[in-house]
């Protein structure tokens, strides 16, 4: 089968499964998944499954990045904000449907790949940081949508604190090995929201960033990054 043929069996086993949104079916039919794995992946990019990129992290299943988008009502005029760039998929998917995406992520290395991707693509409304995404982007605050695509115990306080009122955040709430539940938060005037929507399985939310770059970090002038939180892997 080609890649095209498994892309739209793909396509219609997400609407059998309850993705009805238009616009985020079409989004991920004009993305060529198969960009964001490397050669040994290609065969599996419209699999329904979880594929490695490598450093132990993963691109998410079409299923959990489709049920994601979706519950995330993302605007045509928003602004968003998302940690856990990882191969940049998600990105790319809500780069077509928002303002501008900010995306965080923590390895260095996973970005590059990932910037590299937006450029091919030719996504011009996403910009990126390489840091701790449990502590936002503050310069940039307040977002309309927040999504985290790592598994946490509890919504990052500092995110809720940049969430725009009214806005959505999505999270996979839970312990950081096993099941955890996918969980959209509204805020409102009276407080945060909380739905839940599916039993997820996420690579974990980790504080700071990887030792040898935390190290390197310390030694330069950046003073931008942060540099106390490492060592956690
Ligand atoms: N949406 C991505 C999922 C990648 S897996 C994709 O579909 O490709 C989760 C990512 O979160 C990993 O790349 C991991 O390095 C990153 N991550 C984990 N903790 C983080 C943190 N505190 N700040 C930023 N990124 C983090």
């Amino acid at each position: 089968m080609t890649l095209a043929a498994r892309k739209i069996r793909l396509i219609m086993g997400l609407r059998q499964s309850g993705i009805t949104d238009t616009k985020v079916l079409s989004a991920i039919e004009r993305i060529p998944r198969e960009l964001f794995v490397s050669e040994p992946f290609v065969d599996q990019a419209y699999e329904d499954r979880a594929l490695p990129i490598g450093l132990g992290q993963t691109l998410s299943q079409p299923q959990v990045v489709a049920l994601m988008t979706q519950a995330l009502a993302v605007r045509p005029r928003d602004k968003v904000l998302e940690i856990g760039t990882g191969s940049g998929y998600q990105t790319v998917v809500l780069s077509r449907l928002c303002r501008r995406v900010y995306s965080i992520e923590r390895h260095r290395e996973l970005l590059r790949e990932a910037e590299r991707r937006f450029l091919e693509l030719r996504r011009h409304n996403i910009t990126t940081r390489c840091g701790d995404g449990i502590v936002g982007w503050k310069e940039q605050a307040p977002f309309d949508r927040i999504i985290v695509t790592a598994a946490s115990e509890a919504p990052p306080a500092p995110l809720v604190a940049q969430l725009a009122m009214s806005g959505i955040m999505i999270v996979p709430i839970g312990p950081q090995r096993g099941d955890q539940m996918l969980t959209r938060f509204t805020r409102t005037e009276g407080g945060l929201e909380e739905e839940r929507l599916a039993p997820v399985r996420f690579v974990p939310l980790i504080p700071g960033l990887p030792q040898a770059m935390s190290t390197m970090i310390a030694a330069s002038d950046d003073s931008d990054v942060p540099r106390e939180r490492s060592g956690h892997e």
